[in-house]
């Protein structure tokens, strides 16, 4: 079937079983997106979300849209911080290719072509309302959008305490409501939020809902100081005080998921939830003491930070509560998104169309590359993870312990020479060193980020 065949089938059979979406669950490729949304939850990790298996209630909204979507169990990102894992998001390249960075103070290049001025070329309206920051349009992730919206930086940590509320998800679901309001036809959206990246500030609302018995020394709000004197030993935290800590992480994604759903009730109340492609995923995971450090990213490329969520709701809910457990890539969601779109994905795109493997169960390409920003980089298979010097085989060891670089020589130098050529094909060719102004410093600062 080609692609408009398949739009047909898709579309008649819809029409014969009444928007029965079991038939559309049938059907060879979705029916064509209308309008795009895509949600990124800086710093959200899968294991702490319902439909990944986690105990505590933190997600019933994502999980309820888990059961219109297809869930990816093994979705990698390239990076274990913000800029330069969503740059490969937004422009289907490699760290390594599309050469954005904080630690080098280099913004994405603007003749890279990103998936919104591919969707804005294509006649999509386009915007983002973000958390800024490392996805300040300084550093280039604005290009192709028409509204690209990040709160101002506050200037100090107090004062970014007492305007918390425009760290909130719920702040960022409002903007694009009111964004929907005024503009009619296909839409790209791209929505981002802080609100369970560190410090954790959780909203006092969510926390009788997520219940903990907690009589330790730690406050309410776990604040970037505090998490540091933990991690450089200064201070004492014991198991409890731990799980105090990831409590607080905990009751932020409870919060994020209510804007969560109330932005599926809105696309709903507009008619466009059946023909939206709606996706959820993160730009990398957290640390809660796995590899030595609480509360923390950026700074391995251990599986705590790599693996994200990946929830993919196509329009007419198309393979609906289906999980893929392949190993799948950020570079792969901007082709996904053009492929749904029924518009040509570009040649200059890295990853590929998801929709050949939910569909037809395709194997997808067995490598993900990932690279810490300013440090080494490594390539990850389902089986194997290859990190600069170690080795980890992640098939009987999922928390990556034992380094068996010794014991598997030959797999490291393969997997070495994977990632050299996957690296080498293409060098970032006119990087652009940016100057943060003082307001971005301090909103960095204020994210962890220390120069
Ligand atoms: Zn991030």
């Amino acid at each position: 079937l080609t692609a408009r065949e398949a739009q047909i089938a898709a579309s008649l059979c819809l029409t014969v079983v009444m928007g029965g979406a079991a038939c559309s669950g049938r059907a060879p490729a979705p029916a064509r997106a209308e309008g795009v949304i895509l949600v990124s939850i800086d710093s959200l990790r899968p294991d702490h979300l319902g439909c990944y298996g986690y105990a505590t209630a933190t997600s019933p909204n994502l999980d309820t849209l888990c059961r219109d979507s297809v869930v990816f169990t093994q979705a990698i990102a390239h990076a274990p911080s913000t800029l330069s894992s969503h740059a490969s998001l937004l422009t289907s390249l490699i760290p390594q290719h599309h050469g954005a960075s904080v630690t080098r103070m280099v913004a994405l290049a603007r003749d890279h072509l990103t998936l919104a001025s591919a969707l804005a070329s294509a006649g999509f309206h386009t915007a983002s309302f973000n958390g800024g920051g490392q996805i300040d349009a300084l550093f280039g992730l604005d290009h192709g959008f028409q509204v690209y919206q990040s709160p101002r930086p506050a200037h100090d940590e107090e004062a970014w305490a007492r305007d918390v509320g425009a760290d909130r998800f719920g702040t960022v679901v409002a903007a694009a409501g009111g964004w929907l309001d005024e503009n009619r036809g296909r839409f790209f959206l791209f929505l981002h939020t802080y609100e369970v990246h560190h410090p954790y500030r959780p909203d006092p609302a969510f926390s009788t809902l997520l219940p903990e018995s907690y009589d330790g020394p730690l406050p309410g709000d776990i604040s970037i100081d505090l998490l540091e004197r933990i991690n450089a030993g200064r201070l004492e935290a014991t198991p409890k005080d731990l799980a105090h800590v990831v409590h607080a992480y905990d009751v932020e994604i409870r919060s994020v998921d209510a804007a969560l759903g109330v932005l599926v009730a809105d696309l709903k109340r507009r008619g466009l939830y059946d023909r939206t492609l709606l996706i959820v995923t993160s730009d990398h995971g957290e640390e809660f003491g796995e590899h030595g450090k609480m509360g923390w990213h950026s700074h391995t490329l251990h599986d705590e930070l790599l693996r994200v969520p990946l929830v993919v709701k196509f329009p007419g809910s198309w393979r609906a509560g289906t999980s893929l457990d392949a190993q799948v890539r950020g570079i792969d969601v901007a082709p996904t998104v053009m492929s749904v779109a029924r518009i040509a994905i570009p040649p200059a795109f890295e990853g590929v169309d998801l929709v050949r493997y939910a569909g037809r169960g395709e194997r997808p390409p067995p490598y993900a590359i990932a690279e810490i920003d300013g440090g080494g980089g490594g390539v990850r298979s389902q089986e194997w993870k290859w990190d600069r010097r170690s080795l980890y085989r992640l098939a009987s060891d999922r928390g990556e312990t034992a380094d068996v670089a010794r014991t598997y020589p030959g797999m490291a130098e393969k997997l070495r020479r994977i990632k050299q050529a996957l690296v080498s094909e293409d060098e970032n060719a006119s990087p652009s060193t940016v100057v943060p102004t003082a307001d971005l410093r301090e909103r960095l600062r204020g994210l962890g980020y220390v120069e």
